[in-house]
């Protein structure tokens, strides 16, 4: 018997595992041994358990076992709108007769945030970039439910009121106010819990700000570091207002005020005109790439073009979805219908999904791949599932056929928040119910009558 020098906090045993390291490793009868929120050894599970006793041991047998989902553009309180938006319209803020961002209450916010959250962590997502309003309401969520978030406020200048009838009444107090916002943010939230959140700066659109918004924006992010999120040619509508007020192109405009490199995380990317894909690319740039929100739009993101040119590519849900297997087959399925073939395989889905949005964050040292050091940020399949057999390469398998419900256990920087497919870190049967009457009380206000 080997003497077993060194004491862990969690043990996982017995797990077929993907562990998306550089080389792709694959352990077949694999052990990852977590200490102090990190995995501090992974390998063959009879040399691993030859080295560390446990405080708590999982039998990971008859487990894919993969690191957590990264989730590079989201707004949770926008769930509000979730299974009625796609038949009606696009962004709420463009869409009357339905429930206004403006509407909310920071509690209303606070409610809908946990319920996007548990939807994401139930799902395997374990990191999340999630920006609204009232973004202390979204931190206060990702730190109870134990989810590793960037949270960022809406930061805007144009009002929401003007929007939804088609005007831009650029407001400089909305604009600070926003500001203000943020920053207080950053205060209370950066670097919480050992950095599980961070705090970063998310102007929302080209449109929806004016250039001095935009101009005091990058002067914040340079004093603070961390990305930039925004939504980048999202809408025929945006393109125009940009092209009206400035002469340009919404990328040519990110660009003109420094905004356009690669600190930047841009969802949508639709609508790019002439040589804004090549200059997309050579800014290094991050496409959030939004497979469902987009095809619900009608429209297919030119990803594989903007990865050529030189695009980083990250996945995200941007609300449409908590799932990022869902996403994932999305994603891969609508490139291949815009390029009529096989233009992206399964493993490089799940690479954007993990590993991608991992350096499009600026954490590919931290999570993003189980390798030695990583905060322990681990997502465990249930292997015995019909949908994920026949297990062949583990790849395909997971984008072309699991579903997120498969996922059975997740860690987040140690800790167990999802434990045999329910919510460990909170009480997810209060949040459902809680952010039924929320959506409920908000669309009676919008003239419709909720069935529930
Ligand atoms: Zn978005």
């Amino acid at each position: 018997m080997t003497d077993i020098a060194n004491t862990c906090d969690l043990l996982l045993t017995g797990g077929l595992i993907l562990t998306l390291d550089d080389a792709h490793s694959l352990l077949k009868d694999g052990a990852i041994a977590i200490a102090d929120r990190k995995i501090v050894d992974i390998g063959a599970s009879e040399s691993v358990c030859a080295r560390w006793s446990a405080k708590t041991t999982i039998d990971a047998r008859g487990r894919l076992v993969m690191p957590g989902l990264v989730n590079v553009h989201n707004h949770t309180p926008l769930m509000i709108t979730r299974g009625m938006i796609e038949d009606i319209g696009l962004a709420p803020m463009f869409t009357p007769g339905i429930p206004q961002g403006h509407w909310l209450t920071e509690e209303d916010a606070y409610a809908l945030s946990c319920l996007g959250l548990f939807e994401m962590l139930r799902n395997g997502c374990t990191t999340v970039v999630d920006f609204y309003r009232y973004p202390m309401a979204l931190a206060r969520a990702a730190s109870e439910l134990g989810i590793r978030a960037v949270v960022a406020g809406r930061v805007h200048d144009a009002d929401p009121a003007g929007l939804s009838q088609g005007r831009y009444d650029y407001k400089t107090k909305i604009g600070e106010r926003s500001l203000r916002e943020n920053a207080a943010l950053i205060e209370r939230w950066d670097g919480h819990d050992g950095g599980r959140l961070r705090c970063d700066w998310a102007p929302h659109a080209p449109d929806t700000c004016s250039d001095d918004l935009l101009r005091e924006v990058k002067k914040l992010v340079d004093a603070h570091g961390g990305n930039v999120h925004t939504h980048l040619s999202q809408l025929p509508g945006e393109v125009a207002a940009v092209q009206a007020r400035s002469g340009l192109t919404p990328p040519q405009l990110l660009d003109t005020l420094g905004l356009l490199d690669e600190k930047l995380i841009a969802a949508h990317c639709l609508h790019l005109e002439g040589d804004d894909i090549a200059l997309c690319g050579r800014s290094k740039m991050t496409v959030a790439y939004a497979p469902i929100g987009n095809a619900k739009g009608g429209r297919i993101a030119p990803i594989m073009e903007l990865r050529d040119a030189g695009a980083r590519i990250a996945l995200c849900t941007d609300t449409f979805s908590g799932d990022m297997i869902e996403a994932m087959r999305w994603g891969l399925s609508m490139q291949r219908i815009d390029r009529q073939g096989s233009v992206l395989e399964a493993r490089t889905m799940v690479d954007w999904a993990t590993r991608g949005g991992a350096a499009a964050l600026g954490m590919d040292e931290t999570i993003g791949s189980l390798e030695i050091g990583k905060r322990a940020d681990i997502v465990m399949l249930d292997d015995r599932s019909p949908r994920l057999t026949p297990m062949i390469d583990g790849y395909g398998v997971l984008v072309h056929s699991a579903v997120g419900n498969d996922v059975d256990t997740v860690i987040v920087d140690g800790r167990i928040v999802v434990e045999g497919g329910r919510l460990a870190s909170a009480d997810g049967d209060a949040i459902v119910a809680r952010a039924q009457a929320t959506a409920s009380a908000l669309w009676r206000r919008a003239g419709r009558d909720p069935i529930r």
